[in-house]
């Protein structure tokens, strides 16, 4: 079975899929992982009041963001994030 490829998982949600992953999250259904298929979380960062999209099983996580105006992301860089 040494021949058989796993399907590659990605180590982190893709940049596109984010705004529809977040859309999900408030409008439900709940978004899920591109790796396994588990619960995406919601990791907030009371400092920067930013959020990022965690897999709860395999941890590949969104960049951080602060939802904007009309339901567009704005990226946060690491720069400005406090300690979380
Ligand atoms: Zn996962």
């Amino acid at each position: 079975m040494s021949d058989v490829k796993k399907p590659e998982r990605l180590r982190a949600l893709p940049d596109a899929s984010i705004p529809d992953l977040w859309l999900s999250y408030r409008r439900g259904p709940a978004p899920k992982c591109p790796n396994e298929g588990a619960h995406i979380a919601l990791q907030v960062n009371s400092s920067a009041k930013c959020y990022r999209l965690v897999c709860i099983d395999c941890g590949i996580a969104s960049f951080w963001f602060a939802p904007g105006e009309g339901g567009a992301l704005e990226a946060i860089a690491d720069d400005e994030l406090g300690d979380y």
